[in-house]
C-alpha cells in the first residue's frame, strides 16, 4: 500500500506526503514551521515521524520551511547538486544534504526514489517517481513541457499527482505582467490544464487508480475548468480524482 496526501499546493507553498509501510516521506517543504505541524496534524503525523526530504527545485514555494524542518527533526534531505548550490544560504545543514542525481533510484525504507530531469526555470530540477515492489505513484509539478522521457517515466503508475498550473485562456486575459505571462506559459515554465490533460491521454493508464491535480494557480486557473478537461481525459479509465487546493490540500488517498 501508499498513501499520499498534499498539505497544501499552489505559488504560496507546497508539499506532498508520501507513506508505505513505516516510511514516511516530504516531497517538497514550502511551509513554515507552525504550518507544516499544523497540516501535518491533520493527517495525524508529527514532523518526527518524517523520515527524509525529497526536494524538487530551489523555488521558495518548495523550500521556505526546509532549513527550519531540519534543524527540527534533523531528517535527510535528498537534493540535487544545482538545487543545493541554488540555495545558498537558504540549505540546511551540510550534514543533512544527501546528493541525488536524475536518472539514479535509490530507496528510504520502504520506498524506492526515482528521481527524473525536468523543464523548469530553476538550475537542476528534478520530479520524482515513488514506488514499492507492487505500486508506482508519479509526482509531475513546475515543468514547463511534456518531454518524451517524462512521458516514459509516468506510464504504468498507480497514482498521479500532475501539475493543472493555468488555463491557457485565463492567463492570457489574467492581469499578469506580460513578462511574467511569457515566462509561466513558456517551455521552461508551468503546465497548463490542456498539456497535463494530454499528458494523461497518451500515457498507458491501464493501472491507474488517481490522479490529483496539483499547483494550480489562484489568478490563472479555476476548479471547474480543470474539473471538466480531468474528467474527459480520464473518461476511458476507472481512475478518481482530486484537486489539491492551497488551503487545505487533499486528504489521504490511497492505492493498493
Ligand atoms: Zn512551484
Ligand atoms: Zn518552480
Amino acid at each position: 500500500m501508499i498513501r499520499f496526501a498534499s498539505l497544501g499546493s499552489g505559488s504560496k507553498g507546497n508539499a506532498l506526503l508520501v507513506q508505505s509501510g513505516r516510511t514516511r516521506l516530504l516531497v517538497d517543504c514550502g511551509f513554515g514551521p507552525r504550518e507544516l505541524a499544523r497540516r501535518l496534524a491533520r493527517l495525524g503525523v508529527v514532523p518526527e515521524q518524517l523520515d527524509a526530504v525529497l526536494v524538487t527545485h530551489e523555488h521558495s514555494d518548495h523550500i521556505a520551511g526546509l532549513a527550519a524542518l531540519v534543524r527540527r527533526v534533523a531528517c535527510p534531505v535528498h537534493v540535487t547538486r544545482g538545487t543545493c548550490a541554488a540555495l545558498g544560504a537558504r540549505a540546511p545543514a551540510a550534514e543533512s544534504v544527501r546528493t541525488i542525481r536524475a536518472g539514479e533510484t535509490f530507496t528510504i525504507g520502504d520506498l524506492s526514489v526515482a528521481p527524473y530531469a525536468v523543464p523548469h526555470d530553476a538550475r537542476e530540477p528534478v520530479q520524482y517517481v515513488l514506488s514499492t515492489s507492487r505500486l508506482r505513484l508519479g509526482v509531475l509539478t513546475d515543468a514547463g513541457h511534456v518531454t518524451a522521457a517524462m512521458q516514459a517515466m509516468l506510464a504504468g503508475c498507480d497514482a498521479l499527482v500532475l501539475e493543472f498550473n493555468h488555463d491557457l485562456e485565463l492567463l492570457e486575459a489574467g492581469p499578469y505582467p506580460r513578462f511574467l505571462k511569457t515566462r509561466i506559459g513558456g517551455p521552461q515554465g508551468h503546465l497548463d490544464n490542456e498539456a497535463a490533460a494530454t499528458l494523461l491521454e497518451r500515457t498507458d493508464s491501464a493501472r491507474l487508480q488517481h490522479v490529483c491535480a496539483a499547483h494550480l494557480s489562484e489568478q490563472n486557473n479555476c476548479r471547474e475548468r480543470v474539473a471538466s478537461r480531468l474528467a474527459r481525459a480520464l473518461s476511458p479509465t476507472r481512475a478518481t480524482s482530486g484537486i489539491a487546493s492551497q488551503r487545505d490540500g487533499t486528504p489521504w488517498c490511497e492505492i493498493v
